[in-house]
Formats: C-alpha cells, sequence, structure tokens
C-alpha cells in the first residue's frame, strides 16, 4: 500500500549500493575475513613468505581498498597466495580489478616470472606505483616524477593570473599552495631540493609580478619573507626547512617509536640491534631508508631543547634559528587594518617600496620629484614624514584621535614615536597600528593615482578615508571608542 492506495505487490530484496553509510563497516568486516585468511598461509608449506617479510609475519598490507600481497617469488608460493585470495573472492563477491592490479618482481628469474604471470593472468608492473596516491619506489624519484605536482601548483597560480590582486591577495593564495606542500608531508616526507626550489620560484614570482612564470624580480628575499613577523618577516612557510624538519621527525620515530610497524621493519632487516646514530648506513638499502638514517646528521646540528620534540612544527621552529628582533615589530601584531595596508606598511617598514631614488637606482628613468608637495626630491623619508602633504594628512588624523604630535620629527623619531604608542594590546595600541598602516597606505595610493592616473585628491580626502575603514575593521570595544571621535 502506497499513499493509501493498493499498488501491485513488489519482491523485497536486500543488496549494497554505493554511498551506503554502511558499507565502509561492511568492507572492514569483509577485509578482516581475508586478513584472516592470509595469516592462516604460514602453516600452509607450499607458501612461503616474502625474504623480507618472514620474520615480522607480514603477509600483505591493506588500507580502505588498496592491498598489498607479499610472497616470495617461486610459483608454488604465489598460486597458494592468489589461490587463498581466489577463496576470499568467491566468497565475499569482491573482485579484484585486473586492469589496477599488477605483479612486481626482485631479483626473480626471467622464466619463473613468465610462468608466474601466466597462472596468475595479473600483468607485469612497473616500479613506481601508487599506494594510498603516493608513487612508491626503491629509488630516489627523478625529476620527471615530480613534474605532476609541478604542474598543479603552475595551474593553480595561472587560474589566479587573471585576477588582478594587491600583494596581499598573492600572499593569501600563494600561502594555500604552501599549506597543500605542508600536507603533503604527513604523506610523503622527501622532495628534492631542486623540485621544492622550483615551487618557491613559482610562489615568490607570482606574489611579486601576478604572473605564472619565473620572474627574477623580488622586492623583498623569500628567506626573509619566510622569518616570523618578529624578525620583520612575513611567517611564510620555509618549505626547505620544513622538508628538513619532517625527515627529522621520522628519524626520530625510527630511533625512538620501535612498536611502529615500518620502524619494527627497518630494525628487524637493517638496523639489527646496532646504534643507529654510528652504523653504517646499509646500501642495499632503499633510497628512503637510507635517507632517513642519514637525517642523524641533521638531529646533530640542532639545539638539544629540540632533540624531544615530538611535532615537525617545533623541530621546524628549532631550525629557523633565532633571528634579531626588528624595532618595528610590535606594528604587525594585532593589526586590525586592511591586509593590503598592512603589507604596504611592512614594505615602508622595510624601506622597500619603489619610490623615485630607488628606481633611479636602478636606473629607470623617472621624475624624481615628489608629486605630493612638489618640494623636494621623492625619498622613503620624504614621502612618509617630511613631506608636507603626508604631515598634513598625519596631522589631521591625530586631531581626530585627539593625539598630541610634535610637527618636528625625524624620520627615526617618528617610527620610534609610532612603535611606543603602538605596543602592546591595549585599544590605544591598536587604534595606533590600525590608523597608522592605513595612513601610510593612503598616502602610498595617493602618490600613485598621481604618477599613474593622473588623478589627485586633496589632504582632507585623504585623511578622510581612513576614519572610514576604521570604523568598519575595528572590532568590539575598540569600534564603540572611535565611534565616540567625531572627524
Ligand atoms: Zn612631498
Amino acid at each position: 500500500m502506497i499513499n493509501g492506495e493498493l499498488t501491485k505487490p513488489f519482491e523485497a530484496a536486500k543488496g549494497l549500493r554505493q554511498g551506503d553509510p554502511i558499507s565502509p563497516f561492511l568492507f572492514a568486516i569483509a577485509m578482516e575475513y581475508l586478513s584472516r585468511l592470509l595469516r592462516g598461509l604460514k602453516h600452509r608449506k607450499e607458501y612461503r613468505y616474502h625474504p623480507r617479510c618472514g620474520k615480522l609475519d607480514i603477509t600483505h598490507l591493506s588500507f580502505a581498498d588498496d592491498l598489498l600481497l607479499f610472497a616470495r617469488g617461486d610459483c608454488k608460493s604465489i598460486t597458494t597466495l592468489h589461490a587463498c585470495f581466489m577463496q576470499f573472492s568467491a566468497a565475499s563477491g569482491l573482485l579484484a580489478n585486473l586492469n589496477k592490479s599488477a605483479i612486481y618482481f626482485g631479483g626473480v628469474a626471467q622464466d619463473t616470472k613468465q610462468e608466474i604471470l601466466q597462472k596468475t593472468g595479473y600483468s607485469l608492473g612497473e616500479l613506481p606505483f601508487k599506494y594510498l596516491g603516493i608513487p612508491l619506489d626503491t629509488k630516489k624519484l627523478t625529476a620527471m616524477q615530480w613534474q605532476p605536482l609541478i604542474d598543479r601548483i603552475v595551474a593553480k597560480i595561472t587560474s589566479w593570473t587573471a585576477r588582478k590582486l594587491s600583494y596581499a591577495g598573492r600572499i593569501q593564495l600563494v600561502q594555500t599552495v604552501i599549506f597543500g606542500i605542508q600536507s603533503y608531508w604527513s604523506q610523503i616526507f622527501i622532495i628534492p631540493a631542486k623540485v621544492m626550489s622550483l615551487i618557491e620560484s613559482y610562489c615568490r614570482s607570482y606574489i611579486w609580478s601576478g604572473a605564472n612564470t619565473i620572474t627574477k624580480r623580488a622586492l623583498i628575499a623569500w628567506d626573509r619573507m619566510c622569518l616570523p613577523k618578529s624578525a620583520g618577516g612575513y611567517n611564510l612557510l620555509n618549505i626547505k626547512i620544513w622538508n628538513r624538519a619532517a625527515i627529522s621527525k621520522t628519524y626520530w620515530d625510527l630511533a625512538k617509536k620501535k612498536d611502529r610497524m615500518w620502524a619494527k621493519w627497518i630494525h628487524t632487516y637493517y638496523i639489527k640491534g646496532q646504534r643507529i646514530m654510528e652504523m653504517d648506513i646499509p646500501q642495499q638499502a632503499s633510497w628512503m631508508v637510507r635517507k632517513i638514517i642519514e637525517a642523524r646528521e641533521i638531529m646533530q646540528q640542532l639545539p638539544t631543547a629540540y632533540l624531544n620534540q615530538s611535532s615537525i612544527k617545533q623541530i621546524y621552529l628549532g631550525m629557523l634559528g633565532n633571528h634579531s628582533k626588528v624595532t618595528w615589530r610590535t606594528l604587525m601584531f594585532h593589526n586590525e587594518a586592511r591586509p593590503k595596508a598592512r603589507f604596504t606598511m611592512w614594505m615602508q617598514c622595510h624601506g622597500r617600496l619603489m619610490t623615485a631614488d630607488r628606481l633611479a637606482n636602478w636606473g629607470i628613468q623617472i621624475s624624481t620629484r615628489c608629486c605630493l608637495c612638489n618640494e623636494a626630491d621623492e625619498s622613503p623619508t620624504h614621502l612618509f614624514c617630511e613631506c608636507s602633504f603626508t604631515k598634513a594628512v598625519w596631522g589631521r588624523l591625530m586631531q581626530w584621535l585627539r593625539i598630541q604630535v610634535s610637527p618636528n620629527h625625524t624620520y627615526t623619531q617618528m617610527m620610534a614615536w609610532i612603535t611606543t604608542q603602538a605596543k602592546g594590546k591595549s585599544c590605544a595600541a591598536r587604534v595606533m597600528k590600525m590608523v597608522y598602516a592605513e595612513h601610510i597606505y593612503g598616502i602610498w595610493r595617493e602618490r600613485n593615482s598621481r604618477i599613474f592616473e593622473e588623478i589627485s585628491r586633496t589632504t582632507e580626502q585623504v585623511a578622510r578615508e581612513v576614519p572610514c575603514v576604521c570604523n568598519v575593521r575595528a572590532q568590539g570595544g575598540m569600534r564603540a571608542k572611535l565611534q565616540q571621535l567625531m572627524f
């Protein structure tokens, strides 16, 4: 009966559809059955372990729907193993996809290989193959094999080039690329230095030129941008150092956590009770195993305080080392100005904005006159401190905030005064940081629009934009305080 009306009788049926929430559980139960069947193999004299698996009783590894089966490379062992899997197939209805399955041989004679392939019907596989999406090989992956990763990153950057974004906007997008690389390390942890340099170059070029090709132009060096904010950096992740940290972490797990299966395996077959700090690197081991053991040298260079760190992040911070702090660091913390204003202020603090004096040094022909006042040559000191236009805007802003400011600051005195005012997290300090960043941005934008678009605004117009932005962006108590002030 449907909707109160009689219908034709229908058959009840049982079955499983893709996407059914219970299917992973059923799958796990089925795989448990397979595991038990395979574990039974060790009592069969026809089956012999893979030579690197016997001591740990490994017959198979499986995760989700990926399955690796191991056996000694002789016909009898393989056919016994295969029969065991077929028994599972017949009972569960789960079949191996022949197109996605292959046999990988190591040190097996040619005629034995042929016989095994013929009897089982699988194809001959070649390394590297993917397990859980990661390419596995006994050798170092070639540059070619890393190309897909590079291609993906370039494609991502290319998709952004159509958009006109500020430097700050581009930095945010680049951070998503870097984050992707970082999460890659949770699966695979050694990316060759060359590949990383290439990734860095693409990211750097995109930030500074907005293009998807590698250019040399960078106003601030990449390594500097990767420093913590307190050291004048932009806190980007230094992926080369992160890589080394990730390898060290793996080495540390190998040295300390002997209960993990992979660690147990390396200990059983290669370390064999030797002291890992002093043993010879086993030459017959795979590239990856050798690299992990070689990481002991990185660990020796680390300060002892970092030796017991269990996270990659902590080791990374240790490797980043101590850097001298910049005096204006307080401006970079708890600053609620717009990202593009913060970035412009950051560049101004580094003295890296392309003012006329710097362009002239680069041999670029441009009028060196300050376009805001027309009274002097343009330099950072003039533009952001001495210029009568800038002084008028800043004076107007300080009048709005009811703060007394002495008119005769030098550039250094001005920066020192701002940093003192902006120190800490108090409401007044946060207002000062935000207003200063937006002020610098306003001056820089006015300068650019006069040069490139020939549009001029008055000091009053430039100043007015700052309270407008600040009123919108300020949070909580700070907003209430700002709203009490009349511009
Ligand atoms: Zn001027």
